[in-house]
């Protein structure tokens, strides 16, 4: 074991190598949810211990046992966020957005923590990509949030992912559910966990999400929320698979879920992959029409969801999904001696000021050392700079895949052959740029 300090249990590193897995997923996450309306918002790291108690609900597993909460100078506790919803919740009625017209829509990528067993696809610190819609209490919002969710999880080139919808009702008919789940539990009150015999008195429908194996297996058997729905909840849940319908978008009603956190009514929903073991909700959301009144705010209907990127991108991986490829260095400058190091950074100057991908010498290596970099970061182009070239301010430039060379001036002409060459291969490389030239030259 080496000396060094090692990352906390149950946290990631992102090194540059992999990054581009998350720039993939982060791009499409933000394209597609611009593309349905949302724009981004940008919330603290923690909050007001109260925020996430009153929110999430005293209830939940995430706020009995899996919040980081710390006690700053003062009297004040603090809790790193566990989820993004409160949060954007909080901030829509701080800056006064829910004046401003409805529907709002707004999308998130961020972090959150919370203290779990660590396991694969079950991290102390994980990201999910969120969005919240405030103001439309019509299905065809929650059909609209439910295909954002679809549509990245399409984008991305995931397959076999399954959308799972079920209705919670509104307090009306839960409250009826309530009464008959506490008189199924009741019978079985002996074998239920400690937590869920807390449960029990204070929100039965929490029994449902317990993870024990006792637990959920007594629940297996236990009443079914569709059988208690109201006229209007039975009635908006119709209209929501209409329009799922309507949008091609498949789902199965799963009577089950009832989903972590104890803000949601009506429609909850999750898309599940069997890919990944165990941990396979890679999405989960739902209608949370009471939370925004609980938080202060007039009452408002809004729904989102929330996504796990680390569980995204672990299921792209096992499925063999393509990611975007980092672009690698356009031109590497090469330099032997003083003088010409520091032609190279002129040079490199210039042409980054173009756009281009460059690197130069920073360590002060020999050519070879220095040439067998080039060739591992993947430069396309190297132009060598030694005494010579500097007296004749000329060089070759290399097209190290091909190994062509083409002469150069070592000043600004530089750019204009450089230009050219590297249109020619975008030119033979990749297919769109190519037909948008060649409709660019008809077109004239
Ligand atoms: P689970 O049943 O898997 O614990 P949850 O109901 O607690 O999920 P939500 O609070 O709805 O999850 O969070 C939304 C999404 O965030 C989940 O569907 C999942 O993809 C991801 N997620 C939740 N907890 C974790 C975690 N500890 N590590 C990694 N991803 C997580
Ligand atoms: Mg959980």
């Amino acid at each position: 074991m080496a000396n060094y300090i090692q990352k906390p249990k149950g946290t990631q590193d992102v090194v540059p190598s992999e990054s581009y897995k998350w720039h993939t997923v982060e791009s499409i996450v933000a394209d597609t949810a611009e593309q349905f309306g949302f724009r981004e918002i940008r919330i603290p790291t923690f909050e007001e211990t109260g925020l996430f108690v009153r929110s999430v609900g005293d209830t939940t597993d995430v706020v009995q046992k899996e919040m980081y909460t710390v006690s700053a100078t003062g009297d004040s506790t603090f809790t790193l966020r566990p989820e993004g919803t409160a949060g954007t919740i909080r901030a829509m009625l701080e800056n006064g957005i829910l004046n401003e017209g409805f529907p709002q829509r707004a999308y998130y990528i961020l972090s959150c923590f919370r203290h779990e067993k660590p396991q694969a696809g079950r991290l102390r610190e994980f990201h999910q990509f969120g969005c919240e819609m405030v103001g439309s209490a019509n299905p065809s919002a929650d059909a609209d949030v439910i295909a954002l969710a679809k549509s990245v999880i399409d984008r991305v080139g995931l397959k076999n992912i399954q959308l799972n919808i079920n209705s919670i009702g509104c307090p009306e008919c839960r409250a009826n559910y309530h009464k008959a789940l506490k008189e199924y539990f009741e019978s079985k009150k002996d074998e239920l966990c400690e937590t869920c015999n807390d449960r029990l008195d204070r929100n039965p429908m929490r029994i449902l999400d317990c993870k024990s194996p006792i637990c959920s297996g007594i629940a297996e058997n236990a009443p079914v929320i569709l059988d208690f729905l109201c006229d209007d909840c039975k009635d908006h849940f119709e209209k929501l698979q209409e329009n799922l319908t309507l949008m091609g978008i498949e789902f199965k009603i799963n009577p089950k879920i009832v989903r972590g956190l104890d803000y949601y009514t009506r429609t909850v929903f999750e898309f599940i992959t069997t890919d990944i073991g165990a941990q396979g909700t890679v999405c989960g959301g739902g209608r949370y029409d009471g939370l925004i009144e609980t938080l202060g705010g007039p009452k408002t209907p809004a729904l989102g969801f929330g996504m796990g990127l680390e569980r995204l991108i672990l299921t792209m991986e096992k499925q063999g999904c393509e990611f975007m490829e980092e672009r690698k260095c356009d031109l590497y400058f090469a330099s032997m001696g003083d003088n010409a190091q520091k032609k190279a950074v002129q040079l490199a100057t210039l042409m980054r000021e173009e756009g281009f991908k460059v690197e130069y010498d920073v360590v002060g290596r020999g050519l070879k050392p220095q040439m067998k970099y080039a060739d591992k970061i993947g430069a396309r182009f190297v132009i060598v700079i030694g005494d010579n070239e500097i007296e004749t301010n000329s060089a070759k430039l290399k097209n190290m895949q091909t190994g062509d060379q083409i002469d150069v001036t070592l000043d600004e002409n530089l750019l204009e052959s450089f230009g050219a060459v590297y249109y020619d291969i975008l030119m033979g490389e990749d297919e769109n740029f190519k037909a948008f030239v060649e409709a660019m030259n008809d077109n004239v």
